[in-house]
């Protein structure tokens, strides 16, 4: 039963029409083509743009898509001319890198490195609209920042090459996501394929009978060596690759996004929707991922190569700007409190037949870091939650700080090191901002900080992105400051430990990873165990089955294989564990969130938490008074496989 494939591109041609109407004469229209889920419209007069400042936000407001304007390539100055033209035009404040100027000459784009980006696309893109009228080229500004992300540049490098491949894939993504609707409000059903009554491997997938849309796509580290505990479901026939429209990831966390790649593997040639901040981080977490495993002689089902074509297919998205996904599916990402881009999800699906908002993880109170989760959103009919501290409640961010500081006080008092295993993202950057101000408001006497390589990398993905951290930070790196750098903190450039370090006393050493898993932690370690002076702080979540976990556990002996040699090592070092650092919210956010999502939602399902922790979740929240008054929404705690019909 196809309908008439004429009538079907009817949407798509009235579409056309709206735009044409609303574009100048003078401006010689060249082209209209939809890339990815943008509409980019190409003119051949670039010296006219100048006059029309606000077209392509008019023609987004009008016909509801993101719009964008490029100058046909034959009207473009030849690069060498517009770089000169670039580096004149700029303000002097600005801070352009002059040899930081690359050219997308597919896309007809330019990547500037500068100090202050807000130049360039500031006050209404004043200058970016002055600059694509001169010379033809769009400006991309990249923030240069004194922690420089390797990742980032790697990141570009790796676009540009490819970037004929990729202007064809976005317009066959562009067809693909404006295709004409064929079955209007029908079903919506959302399936769990990972990290429902558990937590390690995040999946959801939604389903409309027009798309498909795959939340997260996680890996569950802990049980790496057996893949049925460890990768979501993803055989399930409903689940075809060619029919897959897109996969959101929600945070860079190996847990929601350590199973993408494998997607490439096997053929995936669609899109990953993530913030920027994300595509940075996830490249980091999935290439350690991949050293780590390898190292310690584990099989990982994909390689380097698979998440660069990951990162060639990835698509990304600004807080509260909503992207057509699919012809049907609107996504919005907004602020989760949880990680450094960390984004909770908002579907907006056929019409206004149904709203999803998905959490991932989320902390829902402020942090050194990042403002607290967003709560108000256009509609929301479901709320998919996570409750991984639904049984548990913390101590507060004040008393952690102070736990924290206390330590390092003693030990410094006895000339110890206090080491800090963290997980590259997120703590270790929070650690970091204490012990910084510590020292500075003399609380704690001034010692070096040594941070390894991977905290390093991802602490300058932060300061490259002072848009996505809470205010303090974000004016602090607007007004050219560094909260993550001072004359004590000294970066440790190798991946391994340094011995010399550890006679540096008394010293702190801020190294990954976190459980004790692997990583120069767990050497130095191993060099600073068996001295009663030094201290060890755990600083987040321990599982089951890891070092950290047997130590924290009250462990006093352990055994490592050291140069093919079993060795026993005392522990004799003072062993802390500090709960309040979390980010996750707590039970007692967990239920304050639910009271205080706008509109309220009328289903509510919760994941990413072990089965007890749901339960409690789930009998409080049905309890819960105060969402009682107000229409007491429908609490379920579904499990691996099941389907919702939400509509
Ligand atoms: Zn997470």
């Amino acid at each position: 039963m196809k309908p008439d494939r004429i009538l079907l591109e009817k949407n798509k041609l009235e579409l056309l029409k709206n735009i044409m109407e609303e574009i100048p004469p003078e401006l010689e229209l060249s082209n209209i083509e939809f890339e990815g889920p943008f509409i980019v419209i190409y003119v051949r007069n670039r010296e006219a743009i100048e006059k029309y400042l606000d077209l392509a936000q008019n023609i987004a407001k009008k016909v509801r898509k993101r719009v964008v304007i490029r100058v046909s390539p034959e009207n473009r100055l030849p690069p060498e001319e517009a770089k000169e033209l670039i580096k004149l035009l700029a303000p002097k404040d600005a801070g352009i890198d002059p040899n930081g100027i690359y050219f997308d000459e597919a896309l007809g784009e330019v990547w500037v490195k500068v100090e202050k980006p807000g130049y360039l696309v500031g006050r209404g893109s004043m200058m970016r609209h002055l600059i694509l009228a001169k010379t033809g080229w769009r400006v991309i500004p990249q923030r240069s920042s004194p922690l420089e992300s390797k990742t980032l540049y790697e990141v570009l490098n790796n676009v540009l090459k490819q970037s004929g491949y990729r202007v064809e894939y976005l317009r066959r993504l562009g067809e693909r996501i404006h295709r004409d609707v064929i079955y209007r409000n029908n079903y919506v059903k959302v399936t769990g394929l990972g990290g429902f009554r558990e937590v390690g491997r995040s999946a959801i997938l939604v389903e409309t009978r027009e798309s498909k849309i795959l939340l997260d796509l996680g890996l569950n580290t802990g049980t790496i060596d057996d893949p049925n505990k460890a990768y979501p479901f993803l055989e399930i026939d409903s689940l075809r690759l060619e029919e897959l429209d897109g996969v959101v990831v929600t945070h860079a966390h190996l847990d929601h996004v350590g199973l993408v790649p494998i997607l490439y593997k096997y053929g995936y040639r669609g899109p990953v929707y993530v913030t920027k901040p994300t595509r940075e981080l996830m490249i980091v977490m999935l290439k350690d991922l991949i050293d780590v495993t390898r190292r310690s002689g584990r099989y990982i089902p994909f390689s380097e190569r698979d998440i660069s074509t990951m990162l060639l297919h990835t698509i990304t998205v600004d807080y509260d700007e909503v992207t057509d996904v699919a012809p049907d599916i609107k996504l919005t990402m907004y602020n989760a409190g949880h990680i450094l881009g960390s984004a909770i999800v908002h579907l907006h699906i056929g019409m206004g037949l149904h709203n999803i908002v998905y959490t991932g993880d989320f902390k829902y109170s402020e942090t050194r870091l990042l403002n607290k989760a967003n709560t108000v959103f256009p509609r929301v009919e479901t709320l998919i939650m996570e409750g991984t501290y639904g049984a548990t409640l913390q101590e507060s961010r004040i008393q952690a700080e102070q736990q924290l500081i206390d330590i390092v006080k003693r030990t410094s008092d006895r000339n110890g090191v206090v080491l800090i295993p963290v997980f590259a993202v997120g703590r270790g950057q929070e650690i970091i901002l204490i012990l910084n101000e510590a020292m500075k408001n003399g609380r704690i006497p001034r010692m070096n900080i040594y941070v390894e390589g991977l905290v390093n990398e991802v602490t300058a993905i932060h300061t490259q992105y002072p848009e996505y951290l809470n205010k303090s930070l974000r004016e602090a790196i607007y007004n050219g400051e560094n909260p993550f750098t001072s004359e004590w903190l000294k970066p440790i450039e190798t991946g391994v430990a340094r011995p010399d370090i550890i006679e540096d006393k008394p010293s702190i050493i801020i190294a990954t990873s976190g459980m004790l898993t692997g990583g120069p932690a767990v050497d130095y370690l191993r060099l600073l165990a068996s001295d009663e002076r030094n201290s060890l702080v755990f600083v987040g979540y321990q599982a089951e089955g890891t070092l950290g976990r047997k130590i924290k556990d009250g462990a006093r002996e352990i055994t490592m294989v050291v140069e093919n040699k079993v060795e026993a090592i005392p522990i004799k070092l003072e062993v802390y564990s500090i709960e309040g650092f979390s980010g996750h919210s707590d039970q007692r956010e967990l239920l304050e969130y639910a009271r205080d999502v706008s509109p309220r939602p009328r289903k509510i399902l919760l994941n990413h938490g072990e089965p007890t922790a749901l339960s409690t979740l789930a009998t409080l929240l049905r309890s819960d008074k105060e969402l009682k008054s107000k229409g007491r929404p429908e609490v379920l705690v579904p499990n691996i496989l099941d389907t919702i019909n939400l509509t």
